[in-house]
């Protein structure tokens, strides 16, 4: 966004609204973009002036910053041509066209993993605007409405300016027993409160949001299936980050503290960083061609079944991080003088087949790939879940076993500043030397890594963004549940058993 440009008023237009946008080409673009943006984010307790440059939320920019860096590094992985504005697009805003496009996007993931060693925030915008060809489509079919144009002109835009977009889904739900229209609040689930010639207003809360405040738009979408009843829950529409009524506060992680002592160190991964916030719409307006959906309460169960089947394979992005976690365990033990051993290399065996396990699921879901009436490709629901369950558990044991290799001096080593103290500091680098030809200090910075990834900053991101980010492991057993066809799996097992009655 540029400097110069006046402050966003309540309803703006479309146009206004990308007008404020400028092409992005670098990280250093996209850093530019995010400040004077006169946005409200709380973090503890206090507004932040700069949010863009306050040390706890600057690693998780730099997360999506490197989806920008890759995209000029690595353009044969990290871009795609786009056949709406006939360019070439970062693959983060790219239409999935093939099975093949689908791989592409789960090995820029894992690489994305492997280069962060965090969440990187950008799938969730991905995966949104693919079950949105699909999903505009259908409804246009059935209603005869034009939502499929307005979304095409809104990507294209997108893909022109190259920015970020954010998926709003997760209402906070309140009384789990009841429907949105049935809560004592009604703003329990996003609503629509007003309808004007020129738009819409919407009001409610999006709790969970990944890269929330790190992003250009913000996508804001039903997040369970809805009745006639919750007509006006039934909303999908773009939303400038920085529009008007709009509240965000930061979420908490383990040890994020440590960003403000200085060093880098005890961060352990003091470059990288995930985010979460909470982000309230106070009657924010949303112009009729950014509005997507509003009232077709019967697509919502479906764009949501849509959305898991993209995201839930997106999850391959956890076996970048495992690449991570694997070669930060390899390495203690080659610091420690023990990769030889044999129980340490079988440990790292272990490891890496539970990582790949993960990584074939997701990659299987996306050569499975359908395509829809639309004509873009959705992964395959079934792969696509168990990838996703596979997630909720194995970075668990992954990090166990680097937590074994690691030893309890992971907890228990004294800190960044007692290392830089000459009294403390000498004592510290005699001790905790494990090779003579390591450096102390590497030694720790290694083991404080693994602190990251599994009790600290980023096991916010590796461990339980596993369990519970694109649905808790319930959610999945649901969804194998209802693909999983015993029937026909009874059929062979009776057939072969010489059963007569095989039906
Ligand atoms: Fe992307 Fe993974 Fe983060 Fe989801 S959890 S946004 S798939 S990096």
């Amino acid at each position: 966004m540029n400097a110069a440009t006046p402050a966003p008023r309540r309803e703006e237009s479309a146009e206004q609204r990308w007008n404020r946008f400028s092409v992005l080409k670098t990280g250093e673009d996209y850093l530019a973009s995010l400040r004077n943006r006169g946005t409200r984010l709380f973090l503890f307790g206090e507004l932040i002036d700069e949010p863009a440059d306050h040390p706890i939320i600057k690693p998780s920019i730099n997360a999506l910053r490197a989806s920008y860096d890759l995209a000029i590094e690595d353009p044969e992985l990290a871009t795609a041509w786009s056949p709406l504005i006939d360019a070439q697009v970062n693959r983060f805003l790219h239409i999935v066209e093939s099975p093949a496009d689908l791989v592409k996007k789960n090995k820029m993931q894992r690489r994305m993993g492997q280069i962060t060693g965090t969440c990187f925030q950008r799938c969730t915008g991905l995966d949104t605007i693919s079950v949105l060809h699909s999903i505009t489509y259908e409804i246009d079919e059935k209603h005869g409405t034009r939502y499929h144009h307005r979304f095409l002109d809104f990507l294209g835009e997108a893909q022109r300016k190259n920015i970020l977009i954010a998926a709003g889904m997760t209402d906070p739900k309140g009384d789990r027993s009841k429907r949105p229209a049935q809560q004592s609040d009604p703003d329990m689930f996003m609503r629509v409160t007003r309808r004007t010639d020129k738009g819409i207003y919407v009001k409610g809360v999006k709790a969970h949001m990944t890269g929330g405040w790190n992003q250009h738009w913000i996508c804001v979408m039903p997040t369970m299936n809805l009745t006639e009843e919750d007509r006006d829950y039934a909303v999908v529409g773009m939303i400038p980050g920085d529009a008007e009524g709009i509240t965000y506060i930061y979420g908490r992680q383990s040890c994020d503290t440590r960003a403000m002592e200085g060093g880098d160190i005890d961060q352990g991964n003091a470059e990288y960083g995930g985010q979460e916030v909470l982000v309230y719409f106070d009657d924010v307006f949303i112009p009729h061609e950014h509005v997507f959906m509003d009232g077709e309460y019967e697509f919502a169960q479906d764009m949501v079944a849509r959305f898991t089947a993209y995201h839930r394979a997106s999850y391959v992005c956890k076996t970048g991080l495992g690449d991570v976690l694997v070669g930060a365990a390899a390495s203690i033990a080659e610091y420690n003088g023990l990769e030889k051993v044999s129980h340490i290399r079988d440990k790292l065996v272990e490891m890496v087949h539970l990582n790949e396990t993960i990584y074939s699921s997701g990659i299987a879901s996306s050569h499975e790939a359908k395509q829809m009436p639309s004509g873009i490709f959705m992964n395959d629901a079934m792969l696509s879940n168990v990838c996703k369950h596979n997630v909720t558990r194995f970075p668990y044991e992954i990090s166990r076993l680097a937590q074994d290799l690691a030893g309890g001096i992971m907890v228990t080593m004294p800190s960044e500043k007692d290392l830089e103290n000459q009294e403390a500091g000498d004592i510290i680098r005699r001790f905790l030397k494990g090779r003579d030809d390591i450096p102390t200090e590497d030694r720790m910075r290694i083991l404080r890594l693994i602190e990251n990834m599994t009790l600290g900053r980023n096991a916010v991101g590796y461990l339980t963004e596993s369990m519970h980010g694109a649905g808790s492991p319930q959610a999945q057993r649901i969804q194998i549940l209802r693909g999983m066809d015993v029937d026909t799996k009874k059929w062979h097992a009776r057939k072969l058993a010489g059963i007569k009655q095989v039906s």
